[in-house]
């Protein structure tokens, strides 16, 4: 791929056949853009261990995009963990995003051997070398759990100094945070590139609710604004589109290095973006 700046897709392992032809329909659509890698989420504890890696095998295989499984920590011994690094390894697959995980309401405390995912990283470079390209996370609103701001940058800059290459961002809408995130851990020595998560808007309650539980804060106005369409998913669509299109225009314009989109397996609401930011122009 030509660009300098890297544009990725992100998906989540669905639990029916028909979601995943829909996944698969929707990264065929996604893979004409000539995205840099695709990923695919994790369920904390192994709770998608199978369908992630078929999806990722997939998406590899048969959609010719790389593709990187998310992993996690809790909840998986160190032995499964090096089971998936090598059926992984095997399968020609290049890149991987490590996560500590949240472990879903009801799998009880966390039972991993690794606890944070500085750790998951330190074992990925010693099980596996310099195979494996490794994202991480990084939180420019602060992990919810974090003790505070300046603890959290440490814990990311204890990531990158693991053997991270680059890190993807929990999604938010204020770009301002991003910034200052970046220059904060540049200040700490940090340069690996960090890639905006994108998330577009396309329903504000579910919206709402899921930015609660993972700590990204919706602008009031935004907010104000979401809430006032009521029911009337156009005008929700079309509102969230331009929030989210000038969003990344600011990001691009301050020196963002790529954008990652969290997609939901659906093609449409990153495309509108993508389109309005003419980001085709540049792959070709
Ligand atoms: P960590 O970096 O380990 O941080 C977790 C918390 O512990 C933070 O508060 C941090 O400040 C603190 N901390 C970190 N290291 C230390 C240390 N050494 N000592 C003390 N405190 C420390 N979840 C999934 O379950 N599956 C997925 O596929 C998935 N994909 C994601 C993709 C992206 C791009 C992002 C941004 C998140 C994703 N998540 C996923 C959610 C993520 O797992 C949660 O946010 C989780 O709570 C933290 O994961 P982490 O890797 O950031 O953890």
């Amino acid at each position: 791929m030509s660009q300098d700046r890297s544009y990725s897709f992100e998906f989540f392992p669905t639990k029916t056949d028909a979601g995943h032809e829909k996944l698969l329909a929707t990264a065929r659509t996604l893979a004409s853009y000539n995205p840099e890698f695709f990923s695919c989420t994790y369920g904390a504890g192994g709770s998608t261990r199978d369908r992630t890696i078929n999806t990722v095998l997939q998406l590899e295989k048969e959609v010719h995009v790389p593709a990187a499984p998310h992993l996690s920590c809790v909840g998986d011994s160190k032995a499964d963990l090096r089971s998936l690094l090598t059926q992984y390894r095997e399968a020609g697959i290049k890149r991987i995003v490590a996560l500590r995980g949240d472990l879903p309401s009801g799998m009880g405390m966390a039972s991993g051997e690794l606890r944070y995912a500085n750790d998951l990283v330190t074992f990925i470079r010693e099980e596996t070398g310099d195979h494996f390209h490794i994202e991480v996370a990084a939180y420019p609103e602060m992990h919810p759990q974090a003790r505070n701001f300046e603890d959290d940058l440490k814990n990311f800059v204890r990531k990158a100094n693991a053997g991270a290459n680059s890190a993807i961002t929990q999604y938010f809408f204020n770009a301002d945070s991003y910034f200052h995130f970046v220059e904060r851990v540049q200040k700490l020595g940090v340069e690996i590139p960090i890639v905006p998560g994108i998330m577009p808007i396309t329903n504000y309650s579910k919206l709402a609710r899921f930015s609660d539980a993972c700590g990204a804060e919706i602008p009031r106005w935004v907010r104000k604004q979401l809430e006032a369409y009521g029911d009337d998913s156009a005008s929700i669509q079309a509102f969230g589109e331009q929030v989210i299109t000038e969003m990344c225009e600011r990001l691009l314009h301050g020196g963002a290095p790529g954008l990652h989109f969290y997609t939901l397996n659906q093609a449409e609401p990153s495309l509108a973006v993508w389109n309005n930011l003419k980001l085709s122009a540049q792959t070709a």
